[in-house]
């Protein structure tokens, strides 16, 4: 990492206290500014001079994003709700366990006392070379300089790279894609509602992006539908250092089992691809077939399918394959596990 002695870039910081106000000042300011959440993946860019806005919309003032409420069909989060309040909420925890299992794993309390979930999913790709402002695809270049023999690529993707290479390191976003969550989007010709799945955009959309906000958009809040509260979940996320580290890869999945068979599933990986990826083959196999290790051990093989691995990365393929098959066998992975 460069020692950097200069002094940072000034921009203008702008604390709007409403939502309409935050998106007047971002369609007014357009590709010169920034969104400012919790600031963890934000003051990165800033403080390494890499991003340089004029203008900095701060969200923390506005307390139409913040907080859990109950609707009528499930809840709805703020997107400036921190990971803490996330983890903490009793119908969270009671009912979308997931999420709260997920977001309780993202970096450490610091980190989640401050990072908001709105901020979780929208982070950017943590490709050494990106971060550290190297020109490449992703900045806008033409070269990926972690897909080359002695390219630093142990952490990135093994399915549907394209020219980049990057992965999405969120752990609360295959969460959100398993309770099928639906995300709120401000943008300038009115509001729109996504599938969590397809908040998310891979090299082969946008290579500059890893969701689909436009410069003026903001995400407001996600909703999470009860269709799912109460299932069997499972959580796993793989990492190199337990005490705070973003994943390797991690696993979510939400079942509900009837007589031994899997009744319905939603199951998706992240930190495989650029985008967090629904595993719709394997949900699609597993469908009405004994929650079993039998039942594990061909969605594992399943969900590797394609899968090809970079110079360091080739281990990714047999984590994944067992995260998946452990997800399906949930509980009784001990028993069976290889
Ligand atoms: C050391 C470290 C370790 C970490 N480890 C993990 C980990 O293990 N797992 C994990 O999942 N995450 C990890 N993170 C990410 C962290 O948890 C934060 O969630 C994440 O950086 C961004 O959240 P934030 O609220 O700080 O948003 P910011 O950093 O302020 O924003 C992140 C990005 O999203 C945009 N944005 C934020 N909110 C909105 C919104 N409402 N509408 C439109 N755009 C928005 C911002 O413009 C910016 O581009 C780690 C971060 C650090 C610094
Ligand atoms: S993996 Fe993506 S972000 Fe990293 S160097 Fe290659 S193009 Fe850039």
């Amino acid at each position: 990492m460069a020692v950097i002695r200069d002094v940072m870039p000034s921009f203008q910081l702008l604390q709007p206290t409403s939502v309409d106000d935050a998106q007047k000042l971002l369609q007014q300011h357009g590709q010169d500014a920034w969104v400012l959440a919790g600031g963890l993946d934000s003051f990165d860019w800033l403080k390494d001079r890499i991003k340089r806005p004029k203008a900095v919309v701060d969200l923390s003032g506005i307390e139409e994003l913040r907080g859990i409420r109950e609707t009528s069909d499930g809840v709805e989060i703020g997107a400036m709700t921190t990971l803490t309040d996330v983890v903490r909420n009793p119908i969270v925890k009671q009912k979308y366990g997931l999420l709260a299992q997920a977001a309780d794993v993202v970096a450490s309390p610091q980190i989640r006392n401050q990072g908001t979930i709105g901020g979780n999913v929208s982070q950017d790709a943590r490709c050494w070379y990106y971060r550290a402002g190297w020109p490449c695809y992703r900045a806008g270049g033409n070269i990926c300089y972690a897909d080359t023999p002695v390219g630093r690529n142990r952490e990135h993707a093994i399915l549907h790279a394209e020219r980049c290479v990057a992965v999405n390191p969120s752990d609360s976003a295959p969460a959100l894609i398993a309770l099928d969550a639906k995300f709120v989007v401000r943008t300038p010709k009115g509001e729109r509602v996504v599938d969590a799945e397809d908040y998310f955009v891979g090299p082969d959309i946008n290579i500059t992006r890893m969701t689909i906000l436009e410069p003026g958009s903001l995400l407001t809040a996600i909703r999470i539908p009860s269709t799912w509260a109460g299932a069997q979940f499972y959580f796993e996320k793989v990492r190199d250092r337990n005490v705070w580290d973003f994943p390797l890869l991690n696993v979510a999945s939400a079942m509900v089992v009837s007589g031994g068979n899997i009744e319905r599933i939603r199951i998706a990986v992240n930190a495989a691809a650029a985008r967090p990826l629904r595993l719709k083959g394997v949900e699609d196999a597993v469908r009405g077939k004994p929650a079993n290790p039998a039942t594990g051990e061909m969605a594992g093989k399943l969900a590797v399918q394609g899968a090809v691995p970079l110079t360091f990365n080739a281990y990714k393929i047999p984590l994944m394959r067992n995260l998946v098959k452990r997800a399906i066998g949930g509980v009784q992975e001990a028993a069976w596990a290889s």
